[in-house]
């Protein structure tokens, strides 16, 4: 199938570009590449541009004879939902409302949707269900979920049909070593942890150890970025055989800690890896594990490379082949 992947440049969309070509689709990918890379695309069609240009994404959506749509494109660091949300509105929302308005004028009806735990806010039950009643803390959860109440909606007044896939924590880089992680601000836990035996940090700060938690950190489902790509592919076959539209949780049922997290990649790097405690991150809750039974039963999907010893050593075989990211 001709499948449009809008983001593809992006960490989780050439993942999902990789897992297309390698199971016989045919990704075509849109991307303004403002924070995408060219190269992460490796040899797929790129098309630069942005969701919200409605003359574009129609022409793109009809040349390239497309059958269905994953979005991925989106503003993604929640700490600038806060300051500049009206951008984290615009962007996540109108611009995705403007894609799904050139689909449904041109008759693409399938959509898979890059959603997010952020959705749930910080629920007291784990691992967490998808019905539970969702309470976004932040800009970047809301500006998700109101995607995919929008895309309810119209899933219920037309025939448009849906997959919105809601990831715990996406790390790790394809087997290869040629496809990964490479934000301009980095945030996230195991990469920051993996700069350290890079030698471009001195320590790992750990935020917060007096969380109620067995060891005093925050627990988190990690998840392969490689075993999202696949879950997604198979949404594909899922709205083809007429699935029912909705959301469904992308992690694995088991939670880590921080220091668990540095200990596995001490472990899998063979160094000291020094890690200093310091105070908690504003909005992090204690503990977030998805149940994932309902993307296991409706996908057959099940985590291949989720392990931390197989996602932190993905990132490590990235990260030491391109200690300064892409070229690009
Ligand atoms: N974390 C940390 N030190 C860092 C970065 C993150 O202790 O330098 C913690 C963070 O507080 C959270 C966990 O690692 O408990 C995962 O954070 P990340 O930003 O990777 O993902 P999030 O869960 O916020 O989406």
């Amino acid at each position: 199938m001709n499948v449009l992947v809008a983001g593809g440049a992006g960490y989780v969309g050439s993942h999902a570009v990789a897992a297309l070509q390698e199971s016989g689709h045919t990704p075509i990918v849109l991307d303004t590449l403002e924070l995408g890379h060219r190269e992460a695309c490796r040899d797929a069609e790129l098309v630069v541009g942005d969701t919200a240009d409605y003359d574009l994404v129609t022409h793109v959506l009809k040349e390239f004879e497309i059958d269905t749509v994953m979005h991925f494109a989106a503003y993604s660091r929640v700490g600038e939902s806060m300051e500049e949300p009206l951008k984290y509105y615009i962007n996540n929302v109108v611009g995705t409302l403007k894609l799904i308005q050139a689909m449904m004028d041109t008759g693409v009806k399938r959509f898979i949707f890059s959603s997010t735990a952020a959705t749930y806010g910080e629920p007291e039950k784990m691992p967490i269900e998808e019905s539970i009643t969702k309470c976004p803390i932040n800009v970047y959860g809301h500006s998700k979920l109101e995607v995919e109440e929008a895309c309810q909606w119209l899933s219920k007044t037309s025939d448009f049909k849906y997959v919105a896939f809601r990831y715990f924590n996406a790390c790790g880089a394809h087997k290869s070593g040629e496809v990964g992680e490479d934000h301009e601000v980095e945030t996230h836990l195991i990469p920051l942890i993996l700069q350290v035996p890079m030698g471009k940090r001195e320590a790992i700060s750990i935020f917060g150890t007096d969380y109620d938690t067995p060891d005093g950190t925050c627990i988190r489902d990690y998840i392969h970025v490689s075993d999202l790509a696949d879950a997604h592919v198979r949404g594909i076959d899922y709205l083809v055989k007429g699935g029912e539209s909705g959301a469904m949780n992308l992690g694995t049922g088991s939670g880590y800690s921080v220091r668990q997290i540095i200990d596995a990649a001490r472990k899998v790097t063979g160094q000291e890896i020094k890690a200093v405690e310091a105070p908690r991150r504003a909005g992090d809750p204690s503990e977030l594990v998805a149940r994932a039974d309902k993307a296991n039963n409706a996908l057959g999907w099940k985590p291949v490379q989720s392990d931390l010893e197989t996602i932190i050593g993905s990132a490590w075989l990235w990260h030491k082949n391109h200690p300064n990211g892409y070229a690009s």
